[in-house]
């Protein structure tokens, strides 16, 4: 059948649907082109341990010979695979936090365990780089939230300041109170970050001076995940930073009521 024109004279058609119509198209496109840069980003981040864990099994098969030289390929290979693994753990996070318009297990989250727990998962990190985290703030706050989520958010920063801090230095971790919004706040006396990068570092594989952020081992997710992280729990994060002085990036989230402890604790007793 011949295509025809056919002029419709239905119900008028506001030029607001028009327009929403279109932004819903323009958005679903835009969503769909950052999936691909997001496939093809991340191939192209796995083939690099993928590759270095290929050839150091070439080498350990041609050094056999020799033990000295198994031990170090062998001690090589395992932290490409770790890095994988690292690698593919933060892929995860983030692509899930990107895919779910709803966090999963929303409840009241204590911000004191939060910190609590983000501190502990990198006291091998501190200890190794001669890094002292201190703590400090405000205690007894709360919002609601994801408890893991948040806790990998305050995690990543605690990494990066520890890992872009000189030895012998210390990382400040503080919780205060702003209006009705709570602060978490990861400060560093390291490299800082130029003005010029600081608006980039929070997108996926983007590393400010490739050179020295490569031998931080990192891999270049871990701000993507913490703004993603911090979006979904409607909140934002904040930089401050000035190279050779330090960095401080805040978390800012709704606070929330404490709950009452005592429907779910029982009292002490006397
Ligand atoms: P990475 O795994 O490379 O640390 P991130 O997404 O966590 O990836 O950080 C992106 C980049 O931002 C880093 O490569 C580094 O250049 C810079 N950066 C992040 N945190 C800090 C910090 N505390 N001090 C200096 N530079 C930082």
């Amino acid at each position: 059948a011949e295509p025809r024109l056919v002029a419709v004279r239905a119900a008028p058609v506001s030029p607001r649907l028009v327009l929403l119509v279109l932004r819903d198209i323009t958005e679903r496109e835009r969503v769909e082109e950052m999936r691909r840069d997001f496939v093809a980003n991340t191939s192209h981040e796995l083939k690099t341990p993928v590759g270095a864990v290929s050839l150091l099994a070439e080498a350990i098969e041609s050094a056999a010979d020799d033990p000295a030289q198994v031990r170090y390929f062998s001690g090589r290979m395992q932290a490409e695979i770790q890095r994988l693994s690292a690698l593919t753990n933060r892929i995860l996070s983030l692509s899930r936090l990107q895919a779910s318009d709803e966090l999963r297990d929303v409840r009241d989250v204590s911000i004191d365990e939060v910190v609590t727990a983000a501190i502990e998962s990198h006291t091998i990190q501190a200890d190794s780089a001669q890094v002292t985290v201190v703590r400090g703030g405000v205690k007894g706050l709360w919002v609601r939230g994801e408890p893991q989520i948040l806790t990998e958010a305050v995690g990543n920063l605690i990494a990066n300041a520890i890992a872009y801090s000189p030895q012998g230095s210390k990382v400040g971790v503080g919780v205060k109170l702003d209006e009705d919004v709570v602060e978490i706040a990861v400060t560093d006396r390291g490299i800082g970050i130029p003005e010029s990068d600081q608006h980039r570092v929070f997108e996926r594989f983007y590393r400010a001076d490739q050179a020295r952020s490569r031998r931080t081992g990192g891999t270049g997710l871990g701000l993507s995940i913490v703004k993603h992280a911090v979006q979904r729990h409607g909140g934002e994060v904040r930089l401050w930073s000035r190279p050779e002085r330090g960095s401080t990036f805040t978390i800012r989230l709704p606070r929330t009521e404490a709950p009452d402890l005592d429907l779910v604790r029982p009292k002490a007793r006397r």
